[in-house]
Order: C-alpha cells, then structure tokens, then sequence
C-alpha cells in the first residue's frame, strides 16, 4: 500500500467506524456466534500473494464483525466498562503512525515528556498527594498496559525492597496478602514469581471490605509461623461488588508494620477519585497519607481507550531499584546523569506504547470538567437502577451499590402461598436460572458472580452512549424474565412432586 492508496483507505475506515456507531444501538450486544466459526471463513494459510486492501477490508465487515460482542452498546452492563471515545481512536491512529518504542527519553524525547506530564494532570484529576506526581521527583507515574501488570510491577518494588531490608529472607517465606475479593491479578502475581498468596477473608456484614482486625491477625499468625508477608494489594472498588477495603484500618496496623507495602488497586473505581463528593467514601486522604502504590485504569471507567492502566508509586527508586538493567547498548548521556526519566526501568517490557497520547488528547478535549460529568452521569444513572431494584417486589440489592455498580438478585417475597420460604440452595438454583435466561438474550449483557457462597448478578454502567431510557429497559426486561423464571421454577417444583 502506497500513500495515496492509505489515504483512500482510510478515509473509507473512519466511514466505516462512524456508520458502525451510527448502526450501534440496533446491533445485538453480544455475539451469538459458534465457537470455531471464523475458522471456515479464513484461508488456511497466509496467501501466497498479495490481496487487494478493498477486498481484506471487506472482510472485516462480513466475518469480524458479527463475532464482536459490543462493548459501546448502550445496553452493555457486563463486568465493566471499557472506554471508548473518538479522541482516544484518533490518539491510538497518530501513535501507531509514528510507531515508537519510547523505552528512554533519547528514542523519543516527546514519549517520554508527555508520559510524565499527562501522569501528573491524571494524578492531580484524581486528588492524589503532590508526592506522586512525577514533578516532585520522588515519587511518580507511568503508563502500563493493564492493572495486573501495575500490581506485578508492585509486587516486584516491594520484593526486592523488602530483600534490601530483610538479608537472609527465604523466598519460601515470602507472603503477598490479599483478600478473597481482590482480583486475580494477586494469584496471577504469585503465579508468575513463585510466591505464597494469602487471601484474607472479609464478611457480608463488612460489605466484603477487609478490616483492619483480620489484617492484624493474619499478621499475627504469619509472625508465629516465620511467614514474611511484604505486600498487601488492597482493593478499592473490588470486581464482583465494588466493595472498598477499610483503608484507614490498614493504615493503622500498617503504621505498626512499615516493611509492608500497601498496593491500591483501584482499577475500575480510580476514575470516580476525579469528583470530590467520592473522594472520602474511597478514602483518599488515607491513601495519599501512607499507600505505597496506586494503580486505576483509565481504559476502563476514565474514557481513555485500551490500553491505559496507570501506576503511581510514593518512591520511583523502589522501582528501579527493581527493574534497571542497563547494558552497554543502552547507556546514554542523559540517563546516566540521572536528568531524565528511562521508562523502561518503570515497567517489566523494554518497549512500550506511546499511550500518552490519547491520555493528553481525552483530558484536553473533555477538560477536567467533562471527564467529572461523565462519571456523575453514570453514577446517576446506577442510582437509578438500584433505585427500580428497591422498588421492586422481585429483585433485592445484595450490597448497597458502589459508584456506577449494583449487585442484586432475584428473591420473591413468596414462590407460591403455598410454598415456605426459599432456602439459600434453593434461591441460589432460582438465580442461576434467572440469570441463564437473561444471559440467552442478545440484546442485553451482565454478568453473574458469586459472593460468599450467595450467587447474584451485576450491573455496571459506564458506555458512554447509555442513558435513562436504557436503564429503564434493563428494568422492565429484568422483571419480565423474573416473571418468567419464577414461573419455570414454579413448574419444575410442580413436576418433582408428582
Ligand atoms: C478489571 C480489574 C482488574 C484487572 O484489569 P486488567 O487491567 O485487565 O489487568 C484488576 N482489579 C480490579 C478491581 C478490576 O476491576
């Protein structure tokens, strides 16, 4: 492909993106393809010659498309969101035509520059302490691909700092902590560097947030058994039901433990930071005062496109310290001065996106302003729904809703007068079926989960086209299956007893 021929192609892709946002709200949310089904409408190699652009890009419409599930539908609740805005494709357009590893400032000066700049506009979006930002030449921020890489990344600062201060530590003995909530993103760290994971156990009555008394007795036990646990990744805005870690409590005991490094995973719920009336019930003042890292994905609830997870951490040396390797062929004037930053040593790859970009063109273009009220819309907008679920002589909350979050399930007063009242079996199998009902549609999607043993649904607002009238239509296509699963419940009891 030529210039001119890239040209042709892709003012006919940029058609093609805005007639599928056009044609978005009639499509079905979810694929209803069959495993295996793309595998007949692809050669079954590589062609040995060239095919003509028109005829590939022809194809993407007929066989990739209908094996999307979307993700934009305004009808998409299922785990969370994943930002999608014009300034971000347009960014990642730009990025990919410059194409540039930026792994230290010298391969590209402006990758790194605007890295550690829109670092410090996001942290200072969110409320984070001064000493996070990349300005106070302490502490500061970079851009990862997801938020298990930020937490591995943790992981490994806190590691090889714990080693420095502790000689002599058995990597046998080393703990990461997490809770029975936290995302896998805690085994997966384990998985990958050898080490125990210990979750702790939180309660319903504590909304699943872990509390300061179970940290301190796991501390306890460890202690006894000569376990070193040197990291605990708390979570605020857990997966399955939004719950908030009791921070403040963390930070008492921690104040006893100082060798324990407190990694905030704030993935999804990080964006809701920007709006202050959210700031205390996530505990921010708590988390500026003694977390060690604090990692949120922008892609997620904070309108930039896949890929932004962003990382701060209190001390940038605990990160190099971890992760420079410097060999000859990447020595320069600057990074050996020490007057610049070298991402690479911030991260686990060499390479690295230049994911800056659609950070400084989303921040720009909506201004702290619009960014704000784009999460007071979808905040609303959840309100509303767990609003129709109180109201409702079908549907219960399981927990009280977090941000843009509620999770609830089916519990009708009564199945039938003559029946007594469910038990937890039992409505956990009326669940399922509910659920399996709703999840047969296409023109909805949400996920199930399980919460200590109670099996419920969540719903997540967050695409950026939802508005009320989706709401309401979730709601009243909720109750008809309700309706509706109670009634095949009903008969399956009928059926068992003849
Ligand atoms: C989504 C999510 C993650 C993991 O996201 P990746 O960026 O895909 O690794 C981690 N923690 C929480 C709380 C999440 O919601």
């Amino acid at each position: 492909m030529d210039i001119e021929q890239f040209r042709k192609a892709g003012y006919q892709a940029i058609d093609r993106i805005c007639d599928y946002y056009y044609s978005l709200e009639n499509r079905p949310v979810i694929s209803k393809v069959e495993p295996g089904y793309l595998k007949d409408h692809l050669a079954q190699s590589i062609p040995e010659k060239g095919e003509d652009f028109q005829i590939i890009a022809d194809d993407y419409q007929r066989f990739i498309v209908p094996g999307l599930t979307h993700w934009q539908h305004p009808s998409f609740f299922a785990y969370f969101p994943t930002a999608c805005t014009f300034e971000g494709i347009l960014a990642d357009l730009y990025a990919t035509s410059a194409c540039n590893p930026g792994f230290n400032w010298s391969s590209s000066p402006a990758c790194t520059e605007l890295e550690a700049s829109v670092m410090d506009w996001a942290a200072q979006l969110l409320g984070l302490s001064p000493v996070f930002l990349n300005g106070s030449g302490t502490g500061g921020g970079s851009l990862q691909s997801t938020a298990s890489d930020s937490a591995l990344i943790a992981v490994v600062a806190a590691r090889s700092l714990y080693q420095r201060d502790h000689h002599n530590t058995k990597m046998e003995d080393l703990v990461i902590y997490t809770t029975t909530q936290t995302h896998s993103l805690g085994l997966k760290a384990g998985l990958i560097l050898g080490l125990s994971v210990r979750a702790l156990e939180v309660t319903a009555e504590d909304e699943f947030a872990l509390r300061g008394v179970t940290l301190q007795k796991a501390l306890d036990d460890d202690e006894k058994q000569g376990k070193k646990p040197f990291i605990l990744i708390a979570t605020v805005g857990t997966t399955s039901s939004g719950a908030i870690d009791n921070i403040p409590e963390i930070q008492q005991v921690v104040k006893k433990q100082p060798s324990l490094w407190v990694h905030i995973d704030a993935a999804w719920a990080g964006a809701a930071l920007s709006c202050p009336e959210n700031r205390e019930r996530c505990y921010l003042k708590e988390i500026n005062e003694f977390a060690n890292s604090f990692c949120t994905n922008f892609h997620k609830w904070g309108l930039v496109n896949f890929d932004a997870s962003t990382l701060w951490v209190r001390n940038r040396r605990h990160l190099t310290d971890a992760l420079d390797v410097t060999p000859p062929f990447l020595r320069t004037t600057h990074g050996d001065a020490g007057t610049v930053i070298d991402y690479r040593n911030w991260h686990l790859a060499l390479g690295r996106r230049f994911r800056s970009l659609k950070m400084w063109f989303v921040f720009r273009s909506f201004g702290a302003e619009g960014f704000r009220s784009y999460i007071r819309r979808t905040i609303q907008l959840n309100k509303k729904f767990a609003e129709y679920v109180s109201l409702s002589d079908k549907l219960i909350l399981v927990t009280s809703p977090s941000l843009a979050l509620t999770v609830f399930r089916l519990s009708p007063k009564s199945i039938s007068p003559a029946q007594p009242a469910l038990d937890e079996q039992s409505l956990n199998n009326l669940n399922r079926l509910f659920y399996g009902r709703i999840s047969a549609r296409d023109d909805i999607m949400l996920t199930q989960t399980v919460l200590n043993g109670v099996y419920c649904i969540r719903l997540a607002v967050g695409a950026a086209r939802t508005n009320e009238s989706h709401i309401k239509q979730a709601c009243d296509l909720l109750h008809k299956e309700a309706e509706l699963a109670i009634e095949a419940w009903e008969q399956s009891i009928i059926e068992e007893s003849q």
